[in-house]
């Protein structure tokens, strides 16, 4: 951390500023420049500090010099982190492609989707069993017998289950089931939900939220993994602007960010990202070709039909489509498409 003084600060109110790090147990490096004199403070720094500092005399600004998360930076750990549970295997290289249904809503609809999608080249599904909806008029998913179906869909493909807890006191329960816990876009700051999938051993996909920055999905991560979880796999899945054409923003240059900052693996969800079917195979390679490490997509059997975000929902033809797009731009990058493993975590 650096504290910048003020010009016109005086010499007393720096040896005070001082004082009051070292008082901290911190240590000081006072660097006197022509205009500004600056004061790098090496130690364990934390936002008290940071926040307490910012308002002494004569200071004009506390700039942090690390980044606040330190499990999830590429500070601490350089090499790309690589998940595999079941089926899925994603980073360092291979390339995952999740899909399925918005929602379970039957089990003719997971099966044949699941079915479908494998064949296709996905190598886990993913399906809602617990729904977070803005209107709670709307449908809320099956919840346990969705479970149910989710299992009786990996039974018959051997496709790994990503599937979404939306509250701390069900985590027990989708961990039976689930093999991938995903933590939706309205709960990324649900701090007692992060701590909770931090507890269990499944690895988590964590979607970034609608107004989330970058760094505060990263700080979501840091709790996960500060509970003991290593397996911790982010989501892009488009922000809230101004533009209404599209449902949100897809953000892709969090892409190569994210790269740069952490070692977790970035998926990209377009579905989410767009909410329009039409846009999703063009920015599933975007997605790729900015570097993602996997895909999320929605995928049903018959879009009209779906009780959850049908407009945004391939059917298997899209998604064949998405895939022939797809295998090139990896193929190009020198990835992998990760095929469907029996690999354990
Ligand atoms: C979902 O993936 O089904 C979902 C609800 O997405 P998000 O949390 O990104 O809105
Ligand atoms: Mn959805």
């Amino acid at each position: 951390m650096i504290i910048i003084m003020n010009p016109e600060a005086t010499k007393p109110q720096v040896e005070h500023m001082i004082e009051r790090v070292e008082s901290m147990g911190l240590r000081s490096r006072p660097i006197y420049g022509e205009l500004h004199t600056v004061i790098a403070v090496v130690g364990d720094v934390t936002d008290e500090h940071r926040e307490s500092l910012s308002i002494g005399p004569g200071v004009h600004e506390v700039l942090r010099v690390q980044s606040p998360y330190k499990l999830a930076s590429r500070e601490v750990h350089h090499d790309p982190t690589v998940i595999r549970t079941g089926s899925l295997t994603i980073g360092g290289g291979q390339i995952a492609v999740i899909a399925g249904p918005c929602s379970v809503e039957s089990r003719e609809q997971m099966l044949t989707t699941a079915e479908g999608v494998k064949r296709l080249g996905a190598c886990a599904m993913r399906g809602g069993a617990f729904k977070p909806r803005t209107s709670p008029y709307s449908f809320q998913g099956l919840k346990d017998e969705g479970l149910k179906i989710l299992a009786e869909a990996r039974e018959a493909t051997g496709l790994s289950i990503v599937t979404e807890v939306v509250a701390a006191s069900d985590v027990e329960l989708v961990s039976q089931y689930a093999d991938v816990l995903q933590v939706g876009a309205r709960n990324m700051q649900n701090y007692q939900l992060l701590e909770a999938v931090g507890d269990c051993d499944r690895p988590v996909l964590l979607k970034r939220s609608a107004s989330g920055t970058l760094d505060e999905l990263l700080l979501a991560a840091e709790y996960i993994l500060d509970r003991g979880n290593p397996n911790v796999m982010l989501c892009e899945r488009g922000i809230r602007t101004f533009e209404s054409h599209v449902r949100f923003t897809l953000t892709l240059a969090s892409v190569p960010y994210l790269h740069e900052r952490t070692h977790l693996p970035i998926l990209v969800d377009p579905s989410h990202g767009v909410g329009r079917s039409s846009l999703i195979p063009k920015m599933s390679a975007a997605a790729l070709a900015a570097g993602a490490d996997g895909l999320l997509i929605e995928v049903h059997p018959n879009p009209e039909m779906a009780l959850c975000d049908g407009p945004q929902s391939l059917n298997l033809d899209a998604f064949e489509e998405t895939m022939t797009m797809c295998r090139k731009i990896i193929e190009a990058t020198g990835g992998t498409l990760a095929e469907a493993t029996t690999a354990e975590v």
